[in-house]
């Protein structure tokens, strides 16, 4: 059985997606994976990440089109837009993408006011659900591991609605100002987000350590957060009784997870605090920078880096891809299930494999104290594979 995408038909702000079910002879054989370059390193990370996919790809026989759209600094001057409609519509044809980092603080004032890429794609797709884990990578030094070397956490953090204005809005922006001196900013929290983030969420719980965490604030934004945390203590009591579920206030729960990291697993939390929290997280485990991550709606997959486009060492074949390929194989493993094909989980395995131990044998980028270059890192992660 698969997941057959309509893309027939949209609306102005977000997609309608609807699921048929297709009978076992019309399974798909092959697949269309985007590529985004990006501003600054985006284009050097992205093609040492698109490096490792077709290795992988080949090395387990998926048949995979690699399109390439633009984004960014492109799209702004060849389109006049930094998401333009070709990249909208050429994506939504796409099964996955990967999505380089943005420039988006340095572009002019029309586009910074507006909501960037990154925004655009998640409230355009209803990308919502953001997956972002937290471990200790090997070839981190040790000062920079404030947690212990057990970490490993993922959070899933709502990424449709919360206290972000450039996506919990149908139409319109979520904040405005009456007056000068005056900001009114709104938070949305609906019981439909919440509770499909919350399948995610505990979905990936049952695979773990059915452990589920909930950070809120529910002494204080008492209607909102409170009904954040009963929708999904809700649907974990009715779908997954088999995942222990507990909950911290998010101020308790930052404090919580630099003392002991380890004694979390899976992190459910709101879009303003999953943005937060996993950036602690990442930094906590030494790696911030190699943080990698997820955007899915129920169809498609984005991936992404955590970190930003680096323009102080762009087009110097310095940066370090490692988010991104790590985000990449998360992709896969997404793919896997999504569209019901074991090759995708098997090529993230020997992908994810060569990534930890091309970093192992310190043949890293100088972020991390190596002397080797972005394109470098790559082909030392293609012959890994190829000898698989
Ligand atoms: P940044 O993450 O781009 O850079 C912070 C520091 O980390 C810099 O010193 C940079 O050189 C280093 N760094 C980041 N990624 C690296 C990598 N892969 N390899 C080696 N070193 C790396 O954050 P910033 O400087 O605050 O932002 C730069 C631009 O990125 C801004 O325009 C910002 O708006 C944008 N941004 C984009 C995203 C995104 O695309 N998702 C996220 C955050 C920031």
């Amino acid at each position: 059985m698969y997941v057959f995408i309509d893309i027939s038909q949209t609306t102005e702000y977000g997609l309608k997606l609807n699921q048929e079910e297709k009978p076992e002879e019309d399974k798909k054989m092959s697949y269309k994976i985007g590529l985004c370059y990006g501003d600054a390193i985006g284009p050097e990370i992205t093609k040492a990440t698109e490096v490792m996919c077709r290795a992988g790809a080949e090395k387990v026989g998926l048949d995979i089109e690699w399109p390439v759209f633009p984004m960014g600094w492109e799209g702004i001057n060849d389109y006049g837009n930094p998401v333009p409609d070709i990249t909208i519509e050429g994506l939504k044809g796409c099964d996955a993408w990967i999505f380089g980092p943005h420039d988006s603080a340095a572009y002019p004032k029309e586009f910074f006011e507006r909501a960037n890429p990154s925004g655009t794609m998640r409230h355009v797709f209803d990308l919502y659900s953001n997956q972002r884990p937290a471990k200790v990578y090997p070839g981190v030094k040790e000062e920079k591991i404030k947690v212990s070397k057990d970490s490993d956490i993922v959070v899933f953090r709502e990424n449709s609605e919360g206290s972000l204005p450039d996506r919990n809005m149908y139409r319109g922006w979520g904040e405005f100002m009456p007056n000068e001196d005056l900001v009114i900013s709104m938070s949305v929290f609906s019981r439909k987000a919440t509770e499909r983030l919350a399948h995610e969420a505990f979905k990936c719980a049952m695979k773990r350590k059915k452990h589920l965490t909930i950070v809120h604030k529910a002494n204080v934004i008492q209607w909102a957060y409170g009904f954040f945390r009963s929708v999904i203590k809700e649907v974990g009591e009715k779908y997954y009784p088999e995942v222990r579920i507990d909950d911290f206030h998010i101020d308790a729960a930052t404090a919580h997870l630099v003392r002991h990291m380890q004694d979390f697993d899976v992190i459910i939390t709101t879009n303003l605090f999953g943005d937060i929290l996993s950036d602690l997280a990442g930094e906590l485990t030494g790696s911030l920078g190699l943080g990698p991550g997820i955007n899915t709606n129920d169809h498609q997959c984005m991936a992404q880096a955590a970190h930003g486009s680096a323009p102080d060492i762009a087009g110097r074949n310095i940066a370090n891809p490692t988010g991104l390929m790590l985000s990449a194989c998360m992709m896969f493993d997404w793919l896997s299930t999504n569209r019901d094909e074991p090759k995708f989980a098997e090529a993230a395995r020997i992908m994810e494999k060569a990534v930890l131990d091309t970093l192992a044998a310190g043949e890293v980028t100088p972020d991390m104290g190596g002397t080797e270059s972005t394109s470098g890192f790559a082909d030392r992660i293609k012959e890994r594979i190829e000898k698989a």
